[in-house]
């Protein structure tokens, strides 16, 4: 005889879509079901730790598959990790939800795990609450020791590279949001970022600083120059842009690939005497990455693109440094 299902609860909720018996990670003495877990790290690394939080309406718009959401909530975290140079660990989670669905969780958690087990990252505890949507997700990882990537590192000489290409992201969130219909791959790039953990760990030693591109090129290089009190010159049109921002192109860089978030590639700056190592890193690895210009001594961020600076060029979220 069929019973009828019962709501789902609260611990029913963890157990059958949050807990698992197995761990990709080591270290993991005691994962979700105490008050809190117990994490062993090795000696001779650094623990490296970063939050980001991810609501609905803000973070991704209300159309979003619950796939995509548990997906990008944690790639997000890893790119984090990725732009320290470091190997993910453990995660926590904070889950709101306003309804208990079975459908929803379910795909949720699929997306997640999908991208937990591509990573080798062990989710090890969290809560979950009734409210609106939203994920907060708290990761770990490790870096051995005083090697971690910084922002504060970059030295004038240094060329400035960044990976994969810029603005597709955007582009997917504005046609999207204006009504258009949104190519697929167009899509993917909003909603299935590719954390670039491989990339910042063989970074180690190699790059002199480095940042996850989270709000948009320029405003995330100018972090970089903030914390180093250094300057840049870039060239406009090395910039590497989307396939699909070069429809859109017509011979200038389009704001999306400038100053549009979510692309989750890395910027970094590399000493001109580690760029044997770095080549190889870019034969080894099969990764896209471009140069697009130089640290400088001076502390002022100079776009070298005419026809930009005639178009007007802005760099959102930032105006410390000025383009010329
Ligand atoms: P407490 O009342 O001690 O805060 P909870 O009852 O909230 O603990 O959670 C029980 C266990 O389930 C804890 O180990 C907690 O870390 C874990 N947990 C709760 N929510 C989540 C979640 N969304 N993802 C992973 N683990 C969770
Ligand atoms: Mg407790």
């Amino acid at each position: 005889m069929l019973t009828p299902a019962l709501p789902l609860g609260e611990f029913d909720i963890i157990r059958r879509f949050f807990s698992r018996s197995q761990f990709p990670s080591s270290g993991v003495v005691k994962g979700i079901g105490d008050d809190a877990a117990i994490l062993h790290p090795e000696s001779g690394y650094d623990l490296i730790a970063a939050a980001d939080v991810l609501n609905e309406g803000i973070h991704f718009p209300k159309s979003t598959s619950p796939h995509a959401i548990g997906y990008k909530a944690l790639a997000v975290n890893l790119s984090d990790l990725a732009a320290m140079g470091a190997e993910p660990l453990w995660f926590t989670m904070t889950l709101s939800l306003p309804e208990a669905n079975e459908d929803w969780l379910s795909e949720f958690s699929r997306g997640l795990f999908e991208i937990a087990d591509q990573f080798g990252i062990s989710l090890v505890g969290g809560d979950t609450v009734k409210g609106p949507l939203s994920i907060g997700i708290h990761v770990l990882g490790r870096v051995p020791e005083g090697m971690a990537l910084r922002r504060d590192g970059a030295k004038p000489g240094d060329k400035i590279y960044v990976s994969g290409n810029l603005g597709g992201a955007a582009l997917a969130l504005k046609r999207g949001s204006s009504g258009h219909s949104v190519d697929k791959d167009l899509q993917k790039k909003l909603d299935y970022p590719e954390p670039r953990i491989d990339l910042g760990r063989r970074l180690l030693g190699v790059a002199n600083s480095c940042i996850d591109i989270s709000d948009g090129l320029l405003a995330d290089l100018c972090h970089i120059l903030e914390v180093s009190s250094k300057g840049a010159e870039i060239l406009a049109k090395s910039i590497p842009l989307s396939e699909f921002c070069q429809e859109i192109a017509q011979g200038s860089v389009p704001d999306c690939a400038l100053n549009g978030g979510d692309d989750y590639e890395l910027c970094f700056t590399v000493p001109k005497e580690k760029s044997d190592e770095l080549n190889k890193i870019i034969s080894d690895s099969g990764i896209q990455i471009t140069c697009i210009g130089e640290i400088s001594g001076r502390e002022k961020l100079i776009i070298k693109d005419e026809e930009l600076a005639g178009a007007g060029l802005r760099i959102s979220g930032f105006n410390h440094f000025e383009p010329r």
